[in-house]
């Protein structure tokens, strides 16, 4: 009896070891994944596209950047939004006390991010890091997971990483590699800005090597590859398809139902994630016009009524998949 009770005790501690399994990782700690609600799945608060090569220490604000984002995330609530991810990775602006700082005056649940932009030719990676093996990258992300990013207690959502528009560079497989070594060591989903699918279809064939499943992917920027039959290939392999541009201009407002009716009739609506990759207020740069969280409510998800879609298919684009997608699990061939 006493050896049972011991066991169960070793058991206890290995679970509460681990709270972070099958849960999501907001910047206020973990959720359930029935708790996420709806959710943008790619938007950006601030993001620092003018930082220079000397990474120059934040140079903004962050009263009057809160002057900016926060009466736009309070607009999300008409629309019953629950949560969004901001997807602005390290030495491109990410900051988790904004993050954190936003979600308890707005009450947005918000996921935060580590990895790195390796897109725009590595401009937003620190020399030393160029050098790096894949597995000391992944080193530094887990260790964001396990101990948290800044000095803070704030922890990682998902890894975000970031390729150039073309095949994959060496240094841009090893930014891939480093993501599944990370992803098998915490079970958090790899979010990569890949755009074409040339960069998207290697990553998930180095993913393949390490032994990690495309459901553990999201294909960031899908939509910029105009070949409809690529982005159905890569949802049959199981992989996140982010369909993340809506509003930016009228041939992303117009291509979208229909492209999205294209999923549905496949029969692939619950491998898509949808959002606006909005936002960037940006302090090197005033003239930067904030873009706007809402168009994706005001005018796709009618259009997508329009086309006959069911309020369970928007839930499962908007609730179920970002849910699915955020939930930390190892998921491995
Ligand atoms: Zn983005």
């Amino acid at each position: 009896m006493r050896r049972l009770l011991l066991g169960l005790a070793l058991i206890s501690i290995l679970i509460s070891c681990q709270p972070a399994n099958n849960q999501i990782i907001t910047v206020n700690g973990p959720i359930k994944a029935s708790e996420l609600g709806v959710c943008l799945e790619h938007e950006h608060f601030l993001v620092d596209f003018y930082r220079k090569e000397d990474k120059q220490p934040d140079t903004y604000n962050t009263e009057d950047a809160i002057k900016i984002i926060l009466p736009e995330l309070e607009k999300l609530k008409a629309y019953g939004v629950k949560s969004l991810a901001e997807c602005t990775p390290a030495y491109l602006g990410r900051n988790v006390r904004l993050l954190q700082e936003l979600s308890k005056k707005s009450g947005i649940q918000i996921l935060t991010n580590t990895g790195f932009y390796g897109a725009r030719n590595n401009f937003f990676i620190p020399k030393e890091i160029l050098l790096m093996t894949a597995d000391s990258i992944a080193s530094i992300w887990i260790d964001e997971f396990n101990n948290g990013i800044d000095g803070t207690d704030v922890k990682p959502g998902f890894i975000k990483i970031g390729v150039n528009r073309k095949p994959l560079s060496e240094f841009h497989s090893c930014l891939t590699r480093a993501a599944a070594i990370a992803h098998k060591a915490t079970g958090v989903t790899i979010m990569s800005h890949s755009g074409p699918a040339i960069a998207a279809m290697q990553q998930l064939d180095i993913l393949k090597e390490e032994g990690v499943s495309p459901e553990a992917f999201i294909w960031t920027h899908a939509s910029d590859d105009k070949d409809q039959d690529l982005l159905i290939k890569a949802a049959k392999l199981g992989c996140w398809i982010s369909l993340d541009k809506y509003g930016w201009d009228e041939k992303w407002i117009e291509g979208y139902p229909e492209l999205l009716l294209k999923f549905k009739n496949e029969k692939l609506l619950d491998k898509v994630l949808i959002s606006q990759d909005a936002g960037f207020v940006d302090p090197g740069n005033p003239e930067v016009e904030f873009k706007p969280y809402t168009p994706l409510f005001e005018n796709l998800i009618p259009a997508l009524k329009a086309k006959g879609f069911t309020d369970a298919d928007i839930r499962q684009l908007l609730v179920e998949n970002p849910a699915k997608a955020f939930t930390i699990r190892k998921r491995l061939l």
